[in-house]
């Protein structure tokens, strides 16, 4: 384990580093150069700073650690997807999963350490939530992917999804500060659009997300858009009900104009009929929008089961007759637990 009583680095801004070397008497644009080689190159050790005197490594050395992640464990699915289980500087592991298809390289990445929601589906929802990412842990993840990106397939890092374990909008500010280097020229210069942010539906946040004028996309795991039905899977809904979320998405609607992507597994039993496909499609017109018809990941052997591909069809019809875009995504990496929801299932924690 690394040593954890000297402060990170990387929690400090470009201005804090700035101050921090004046305020040791070394020239200002100092920090730039170790903001570079912290960020845009992901450098891990300060010896490989080549353009700071040995004096001022050493004193940074001193005075600072880099916590930088380490792919503890990594799995390759049959369909191309990967898996890194990533160690934090204090032991914690997450995951991280690349998605390759012809056109894109998406990173999907996580933004907790376990997950304080209990949607009964999930895997991640079995551990409790031990502690939020810090913006580099979340950034470095990102890296990670995007070497592997080039080293396994010989292409860039397309996009970047917030869908790994935890949520993110429980993690706001680190979030954002993880974005915001991702994005910035002087971190990976991804732009913004080919990000998206997956919530589970906290109303609230949409709302602060739409006032702090961020210019990724959002999803909003739906699954249901009937309370009753909403809250046997997602217990926050008993506080951020179907109306409530309609509500903040048409706020996020009025100031971003940004369309938002609706996430929704269709489970045997208990939402393939024609009442709950109505009632998508009806919450669909609220803003504009588009559905993503996810594929139901066994998490054990208990009580959800995929709906039959005749359920999809109907939602698949309704929806269309409504005018609404559906997609039904196919499931990756599910031999390695790497699919939606899966992400923890047989980590030995
Ligand atoms: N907390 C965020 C992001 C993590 S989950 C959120 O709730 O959106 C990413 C997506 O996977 C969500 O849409 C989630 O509902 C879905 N998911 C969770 N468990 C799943 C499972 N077993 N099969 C398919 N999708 C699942």
């Amino acid at each position: 384990m690394q040593q954890v009583n000297k402060q990170d680095i990387r929690k400090l801004s470009l201005q804090e580093l700035e101050q921090y070397f004046e305020s040791v008497g070394e020239k200002r644009f100092r920090a730039r150069q170790v903001y570079e080689w912290l960020w845009s190159k992901s450098l891990k050790n300060f010896d490989d700073m080549t353009n700071l005197s040995k004096a001022t490594r050493e004193h940074l050395k001193e005075n600072f650690d880099i916590n930088h992640i380490l792919v503890d464990q990594f799995q390759r699915s049959d369909d191309g997807t990967i898996k890194n289980a990533v160690k934090l500087f204090d032991d914690q592991i997450v995951e991280s999963v690349l998605i390759p298809t012809s056109k894109r390289i998406t990173a999907c990445v996580s933004s907790q350490v376990g997950c304080s929601l209990d949607c009964n589906f999930c895997a991640t929802a079995r551990l409790k939530r031990m502690r939020n990412l810090n913006p580099d842990e979340i950034y470095d993840q990102v890296v990670a992917i995007q070497e592997e990106a080039r080293l396994y397939f010989d292409r860039p890092l397309t996009n970047i999804v917030f869908m790994g374990m935890g949520e993110p909008l429980l993690n706001y500010q680190n979030v954002l500060a993880a974005i915001e280097r991702v994005c910035s020229p002087t971190g990976l210069g991804i732009s913004p659009r080919r990000i998206t942010l997956s919530t589970v539906g906290i109303a609230k946040m949409i709302r602060k997300l739409a006032d702090d004028g961020v210019r990724f996309n959002l999803a909003l795991s739906l699954h249901s858009a009937i309370n009753e039905t909403r809250t046997r899977l997602m217990p926050i809904n008993q506080t951020n009900t179907v109306e409530e979320l309609a509500d903040a998405l048409k706020y996020w609607y009025s100031i971003t104009k940004r369309k938002v992507t609706y996430e929704y597994v269709i489970w045997d039993g208990i939402n393939d009929d024609e009442r709950h496909a109505r009632a998508l499609a009806k919450f669909c017109k609220h803003i504009p929008s588009k559905v993503n018809i996810i594929q139901y990941n066994p998490i054990d052997e208990g009580e959800y089961r995929q709906a039959s591909p005749e359920k999809v069809s109907l939602y698949l019809r309704i929806l269309e007759d409504s005018g609404i875009v559906a997609k039904v995504r196919k499931s990756r990496g599910q031999d390695i637990d790497a699919a939606c929801g899966q992400l923890a299932n047989k980590i030995d924690w």
